[in-house]
């Protein structure tokens, strides 16, 4: 068993986006500021207690502040965690300990503050460089805030920055995304995570756009085309379906997903890997602040993965890597060769162009990566 990768939910925001359905509440008055003490308080009871852990080792290499926006906690209340989390566990003095911050929340003393706490890669969820683009996300900040973040961040001491970059946004033009990739490689950041707005039941763009897309699909799918070609050209290789990096920028803790590691959860609604068990917190936060003062366990078994379970996900996550998987692993760690079970499946996705096999690694062909969801279901048969 590898190392540990620890992720830490924080489930607050300033106010909620209009796109998103992430486990997250706004923060409006100074009740609900309060809250997050207690919130905190929680989080550490959890971190001491966690309901199922690894045997062995218990060596943390990653830690990932995610969210909601983490980086409305103070400095006192991260430190607290981390201190926590040092306690219970051993975190390799090289551990990756990511935080994601919301360009609107942050200030030059806060990134000085979260660099001496240790934290050492910032994924900052920037979007779009488009003030209209922007505002009609609902989100808190400015274009020329979050340049100032990555500035701020770079003279804080920061040498490894990830930031969110959004496609199919309404109203977005081929031109505007243009502008906004332009604007965000001058930033220089080491990652890029690319996505598309996908419309989600439950958000005020649901209601708006559930019957017309923003953005025509055709368009989407030059904005893909564009950002693949101009992150490539600039020497960003593209290392999962939505992520890119400068060689050695790859994020050490989103790969722990990929590739079947395990990883604890902590937090409202977060969720965990450990073995054969996936695990899930409690999403309602009266109970979640309950349960905890109460000494009680918040997780409960979500899925036990049999072995078949556990063959499908090898290959339907470890292919979301461009470096696919390899097949001499699977053999290794399940003791038949994978033609045995998945023969029929790989010739087919071969022989469709939508993977490749090169030296006992399979992986998606370019082509393939166009209609993932429809291969890896082909796994399931
Ligand atoms: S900042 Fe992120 S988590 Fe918070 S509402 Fe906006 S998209 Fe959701």
């Amino acid at each position: 068993m590898g190392s540990l990768g620890i992720y830490v939910h924080v489930p607050f925001c300033v106010k909620k986006c209009n796109y998103c359905d992430f486990l997250s509440f706004p923060l409006k008055t100074d009740t609900d500021c309060r809250k997050t003490e207690s919130y905190v308080k929680a989080l550490q009871q959890e971190i001491r207690n966690p309901f199922k852990l690894p045997e062995s080792p218990t060596e943390v290499d990653t830690i990932y502040f995610g969210g909601g926006t983490p980086s409305l906690l103070s400095e006192r209340q991260l430190g607290s965690i981390l201190e926590t989390i040092s306690r219970k566990f051993l975190v390799n003095p090289k551990a990756e300990i990511t935080m994601e911050c919301n360009p609107g929340t942050v200030t030059a003393q806060s990134l000085r503050a979260y660099r001496s706490l240790g934290i050492n890669r910032l994924s900052i969820g920037i979007q779009s460089a488009v003030e209209k683009e922007l505002a009609l996300l609902g989100r808190i900040h400015t274009f020329s805030q979050a340049k100032q973040a990555v500035l701020w961040a770079r003279e804080a001491g920061f040498t490894n920055l990830s930031v969110d970059l959004m496609s199919a946004i309404p109203g977005q033009t081929i031109a505007s995304y243009e502008h906004s990739l332009q604007e965000i490689l001058a930033l220089e950041p080491q990652h890029i995570s690319s996505y598309s707005l996908i419309i989600e039941e439950g958000t005020p763009f649901y209601e708006k756009y559930k019957d017309s897309p923003p953005v025509e699909e055709e368009t989407d799918r030059k904005m893909y085309e564009m950002t693949q070609q101009m992150l490539a050209d600039r020497g960003y290789a593209r290392y999962e379906i939505s992520n890119y990096a400068l060689p050695g920028y790859e994020s050490r803790h989103n790969t722990k997903y990929w590739t079947g590691e395990d990883y604890l959860g902590v937090g409202l609604g977060a969720s965990s890997k450990i073995g054969k068990f996936r695990l899930k917190n409690e999403t309602d936060m009266t109970v979640y602040l309950e349960k905890l003062g109460e000494r009680e366990t918040v997780a409960f078994v979500e899925e036990q993965l049999s072995e078949e379970d556990e063959k499908i996900e090898f290959f339907i996550l470890g292919m979301r890597c461009m470096s696919g998987v390899s097949l001499k692993e699977y053999k290794e760690r399940f003791g038949e060769d994978a033609s045995l079970r998945y023969g029929k499946t790989i010739e087919k996705i071969c022989g469709m162009g939508l993977a490749a096999r090169e030296e006992n690694r399979l992986f998606l062909t370019a082509k393939g990566i166009d209609v993932s969801n429809l291969v890896f279901e082909m796994f399931f048969v």
